[in-house]
Formats: structure tokens, C-alpha cells, sequence
């Protein structure tokens, strides 16, 4: 009861990555930087078991960007000529690789730390790909035509890649594979008319759990602006999640402490696992045990006890390492509280 999980990403120590940036350089090259990404995700893994986390992952530390690291490994993208491009309709700039050709994966993305990590924890493992909406937002495409039907095309080629990559994964192991589509809470919409079907075909036939994690974004300035200006109430989720309801989805991952998301919404996704976001990651003030007990509690009224999975808001990896590692206790120690306080 209450297993609790981290959303995907954690801080990159320093000898591995530049600290504290959402597109980090390396420090190291070549065999050095394999060395130092598997170090890391060991080391990871064990603050994780350490702290009490439940369901386990790498924390993203093989990959420079949560969208970018997949792409790295498929043909027909350009990434020596990035474009500077508006990305989530423009809440900020990022540069971004260009799709100039047919899209075809050159081979395995992320079988080493899969691997890796499965074979130095017993904990369930969970790991993160991004969502094929949510890339179809981080790339300029070149080949697909553009506009909405050329977004579309190129969603479900992306969708047909990932499949197969996660396919890979649950036969490496993964418990869990979960797919990051912080585009669906701007793109409601499109989410609903074709988001979630392109999500399904890269879920398609997978033997593990599926996930889907649905944020308001890192605590950076430009998604901390762009929270301030979405109302008392941020019902977003309030479209999108009936249609995650009928997917094949089994879970969904969703921002909850200290956002302005009312909780009642929840309840639109009966019969599914919830991920409740327990964690706030815009903040360094470490949440009390109390706290991350008492949303817990908040979540509880709209979600069944078993249903009920503690969880980050999002990914922690821009923050510092030691206030990430003090927010995995807090985690572990609110969740305990609320075991004691509902039951078994
Ligand atoms: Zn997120």
C-alpha cells in the first residue's frame, strides 16, 4: 500500500554532467562518459533503496535531455544542424534536432543501464521514454510535411520506434514502462483526438506495466511564469484524462502538491493505478513527512488505497543533488506515515 516512485529524472552528479541545467554538457567523452552514466545510475539506485523508494529507476543519468536521449539512436534526425524552436505552444526556446529523413531506430537506446540497473537491484524498476506527442513538440520536422496531419504521421512513426524499444526493455526486465507526455496538458485537444492513440500503439503488446506521466513541467523560470498565469483551478487534466481512462494504459502519473490541479479530478480515471505527485520539484523547501501524508490523505478521498502510488511531481533532475536526495526521504518517510495512519 502507497509503493512509492519518482517520476523518471534525478540530478546528474558533477563529475558526470554540468549541474543544475536542463540540457547538461558532459564532462567526459567516450568510454570515460559510459563509465561515469553507469556510475551514476549506480549510484542512483542505491540512494533510491537507501531513502525507501519502492519502484525503482536510472534516473535518466545515460541521457542528456528526457526527449533528446531517445532520439540520439534513430535514423533521419539531424543533430549537427540543430534550430532554435518555440517548444509546448511556445512557453519557451529550445534547440532542437531536425527530422530530415524517413525515421528508423540504429539500434538498442537504453539496453546498457536497463540492463545495468536491473542486475543490481531486487526493487520493481521502472523506466521512462518519452512520449511520441510530446517529441513530435521537442524536434523541427523536415520530412513530414508539417502542419497537423504531418504532426500525426510523424507521432505514430515515432510511436512505432518506441514500441520496439520498449518491447526491448520488459524483455531486459523493466517492470515498468512509462511514457512522458508533458504535451498533452498544452495540446488538450490534439491529446484527445490523436495523442492518445499514438501513446497506445507505443504501448502496444507490451507484456510490463504501462505508465504515462502528465506534468506541468521541471521547475524552471519559464513553466514556473507560465504556472502562474493558468487561474486558481488547472483543470487540463479534466480532458485529457476520460481518454486515458479507456486506454490500455494501466497508470498515470500527475502533478498534485502544491499545484493548483483540484483534486476531485482524479476520479476521471477510475480503474487505473494514480502516480500522485507528493513532491513538489519548483521548489528547494524539502516537504515534512506530514505533508506528503496529508496529500496523500487529500488523494485518497478519489482514489482507492491500492490504487494509490506516491510519486514526484515530475522529474528532480535540475535540481541540486542534495536537496533531490533530502525530497527521496521525504517521499519514503511521508508515504510510511500514511501507512500507519490508513491501515495496513
Ligand atoms: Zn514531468
Amino acid at each position: 500500500m502507497f509503493e512509492t516512485a519518482i517520476a523518471g529524472s534525478l540530478p546528474k552528479p558533477s563529475w558526470l554532467a554540468e549541474t543544475e541545467k536542463l540540457w547538461p554538457e558532459w564532462k567526459s567523452s567516450g568510454a570515460d562518459l559510459d563509465r561515469a552514466k553507469a556510475d551514476a545510475t549506480l549510484l542512483w539506485l542505491k540512494v533510491q533503496e537507501d531513502a525507501g523508494i519502492d519502484v525503482v529507476g536510472d534516473g535518466e543519468q545515460a541521457r542528456q535531455h528526457f526527449v533528446h536521449g531517445f532520439l540520439t539512436q534513430v535514423e533521419g534526425i539531424d543533430f549537427a544542424h540543430k534550430v532554435k524552436m518555440g517548444i509546448r505552444d511556445n512557453r519557451y526556446d529550445a534547440m532542437v534536432p531536425q527530422v530530415v529523413g524517413p525515421l528508423r531506430l540504429a539500434g538498442r537506446v537504453h539496453a546498457s543501464e536497463a540492463r545495468l540497473a536491473r542486475a543490481h537491484t531486487g526493487r520493481r524498476l521502472k523506466f521512462t521514454l518519452p512520449g511520441p506527442m510530446t517529441i513530435v513538440d521537442t524536434v523541427a520536422d523536415r520530412h513530414y510535411g508539417g502542419g497537423k496531419e504531418g504532426r500525426i504521421r510523424m507521432a505514430f512513426a515515432f510511436a512505432e520506434l518506441l514500441n520496439q524499444e520498449a518491447r526491448a526493455l520488459a524483455a531486459d526486465g523493466v517492470d515498468i514502462v512509462q511514457f512522458d507526455e508533458p504535451a498533452f496538458n498544452v495540446y488538450m485537444s490534439d491529446a484527445v483526438e490523436w495523442g492518445v492513440a499514438a501513446l497506445e500503439r507505443a504501448a502496444e503488446g507490451l507484456t510490463c506495466k504501462t505508465a504515462v506521466h502528465i506534468c506541468y513541467g521541471y521547475g524552471i523560470k519559464a513553466n514556473i511564469d507560465w504556472k502562474g498565469g493558468l487561474g486558481e483551478e488547472w483543470r487540463q487534466y479534466e480532458q485529457v484524462f476520460p481518454a486515458l481512462a479507456k486506454s490500455r494504459i494501466d497508470q498515470v502519473s500527475l502533478e498534485c502538491y502544491r499545484s493548483h490541479v483540484p483534486a476531485e479530478l482524479m476520479r476521471l480515471l477510475d480503474g487505473k493505478d494514480v502516480m500522485v505527485g507528493v513532491i513538489d520539484v519548483a521548489s528547494d523547501v524539502i516537504e515534512t513527512p506530514e505533508q506528503v501524508a496529508s496529500t496523500i490523505a487529500t488523494a485518497l478521498r478519489h482514489v482507492p488505497a491500492e490504487r494509490l502510488f506516491p510519486c514526484t511531481n515530475c522529474g528532480l533532475a535540475p535540481m541540486r543533488r542534495e536537496v533531490a536526495e533530502a525530497k527521496l526521504a521525504a517521499l519514503a518517510e511521508g508515504a510510511a506515515l500514511a501507512r500507519a495512519r490508513h491501515g495496513r
